[in-house]
């Protein structure tokens, strides 16, 4: 028996640190790592142990023997990872309990230093990675603001209700929360209610992670049309977020288009098509629920620009889409190399999952058929959101020809977008801010960190990676004196956030 890990994998790589025969990859240290869809457990190595099991903040990590159903699927993917390699072993300076290597120190502030103040800006994943790099690492007093009065950030507002596992990975940074170092400010908009200023009277440096909150636009005409949204709408929506509001998803419809096919499309799919008496012990927002549960959608169709095997989505998110119980998955069978790439992809590949698949051929200037069904359409690209007043459809091209499916909700679910801040450098063309691994080298005492620094890919793990290299900047600032320490005011702060809570 070995153990595999399945799909609510977040990739923080806590399970690397903790296993004693070094068989999870990539490890933070392999080029790879960040990149795949999940990490990986060889099982030619694994020796039964469990501690990546115990380690796993969102228990992904599971025996491979207790896999049923859709997740035995698992224990191939894992397999595969590693075919072709040699069985993976423990090597020299590989983050392992067992490998008692030389001490590394330097990513620690020693306490030749005054204490530490820094504020981060985000609560979310990115944010509280930070805070805890700070945290253990240095004798650190850590101010976390968000603009929202609640934590977590994408966690709590982006991951779908139906994957609590996933929103677990909260617990850890809860218990943060309650560090007699952490102080929360929640309610406080930096740049409307407190400058960077403000903050830096305070605090030693300040970390940007505010996220990526808005979305990429098609930049088609009609696409500003009555019924035809952007995912954030739709994620914050079923999520209860405060800023979107309770009617802003109307579901008396029987089609709706999402473009895209990322794992936020895939969300959005299963949402809309789940049994809502599945969802009703979730996270999801009451008045989701409720119009999930009057919802005349029975038909989602994924647009997706290029071929099966471009597709956005991760291999364990189409599986799960496979398995949803009611519902089936169709590919769009309009074009001869959908179905040829999809046959002839080896095992492994990302059209490969779609092997076995319904396909079929669809008129789309009739309604959908009767049942609840998601279809795949390909070779896909949008041009057209059409309607006079609503959304009617919207129009496609193959390149050779244009097709119209119509749809009274158009859901754009193409990525997110930064959106800039108040003080801040920008860079509109990839809507981050400039930084040198963190550091905003254009603003004293500033520093970035998650999608507001790299842009918007990779899941809350990759948020880890991302922190700790923001927060070593930030202590290599301070060993050389770029930035100073303990000459902040130590009175005023209380006073300060409290006011701009009001
Ligand atoms: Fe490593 Fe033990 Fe997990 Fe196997 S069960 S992957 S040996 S930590």
């Amino acid at each position: 028996m070995a153990f595999a890990i399945t799909q609510t994998c977040c990739a923080d790589a806590t399970c690397v640190s903790v296993c004693p025969v070094n068989c999870i990859h990539p490890t933070p240290e392999e080029r790879a790592f960040g990149s795949t869809e999940m990490l990986y457990i060889d099982p030619r190595s694994c020796i039964d142990c469990g501690a990546c099991a115990d380690a796993c903040p969102v228990d992904a990590v599971r025996p491979v023997l207790s896999l049923t159903g859709p997740e035995e699927a698992y224990a191939t993917i894992n397999a595969d990872y590693f075919e072709g390699t040699e069985p993976t072993t423990r090597t020299p300076g590989s983050p392992n309990l067992h490998d008692w290597g030389a001490p590394r120190f330097d990513r620690v502030l020693g306490a030749d230093f005054p204490r530490l103040r820094v504020a981060i800006v985000g609560s979310g994943p990115a944010g509280m990675y930070a805070a805890e790099d700070l945290i253990l690492h240095a004798d650190a007093e850590v101010t976390v603001l968000d603009r929202l009065p609640v934590t977590d950030g994408l966690i709590r507002f982006g991951v779908a209700p139906d994957h609590p596992a996933t929103k677990q990975v909260a617990e850890n940074f809860h218990r943060l929360h309650q560090h007699p170092r952490v102080r929360l400010a929640l309610g406080v908009e930096v740049g409307t209610d407190v400058t960077h200023e403000q903050l830096l009277e305070h605090h030693d440096a300040v970390i940007y992670a505010v996220g990526a909150p808005s979305d990429r636009r098609l930049g088609v005409p009609g696409e500003d049309l009555p019924g035809s949204l952007p995912a954030t709408t739709v994620v914050g929506w079923y999520n209860g977020h405060p800023d979107v509001a309770a009617d802003a998803v109307d579901l008396d419809t029987e089609r709706v288009v999402v473009v895209g096919t990322g794992n936020v499309a895939l969300d959005v799919a299963r949402v809309l098509l789940s049994d809502p008496d599945t969802l009703a012990g979730t996270t999801i927002a009451p008045h989701a629920l409720a119009a999930l549960r009057t919802s005349k959608v029975h038909e989602v169709v994924l647009l997706a620009r290029r071929g099966p095997e471009d597709a956005a989505w991760t291999r364990p998110e189409l599986l799960a889409l496979r398995h949803l119980p009611g519902v089936e998955l169709v590919v769009d069978d309009h074009a001869e190399e959908v179905g040829a790439t999809i046959d002839a992809a080896e095992r492994g590949r990302k059209a490969a999952t779609l092997q076995g698949v319904a396909r079929r051929g669809i008129d789309w200037s009739l309604p959908p058929a009767p049942g609840r069904r998601i279809v795949v359409r390909f070779l896909a690209t949008p041009v057209e959101v059409t309607g006079d007043e609503e959304t009617r459809g919207i129009v496609v091209s193959d390149g050779a020809r244009r097709t119209e499916i119509a749809a009274a909700r158009v859901i754009r679910a193409i990525g997110h977008r930064g959106q800039r801040v108040a003080d801040l450098p920008w860079d509109g063309a990839t809507a981050t801010v400039p930084h040198h691994e963190g550091r905003v080298d254009s603003l004293p005492g500033a520093y970035v960190a998650g999608w507001i620094k790299r842009g918007p890919s990779g899941g809350i793990g990759t948020n880890r990676r991302c922190a700790t290299e923001t927060v070593g900047t930030l202590f290599d600032d301070v060993i050389t004196g770029r930035i100073s320490t303990g000459a902040v005011r130590r009175r005023g702060l209380k006073r300060l956030l409290a006011r701009a809570q009001r």
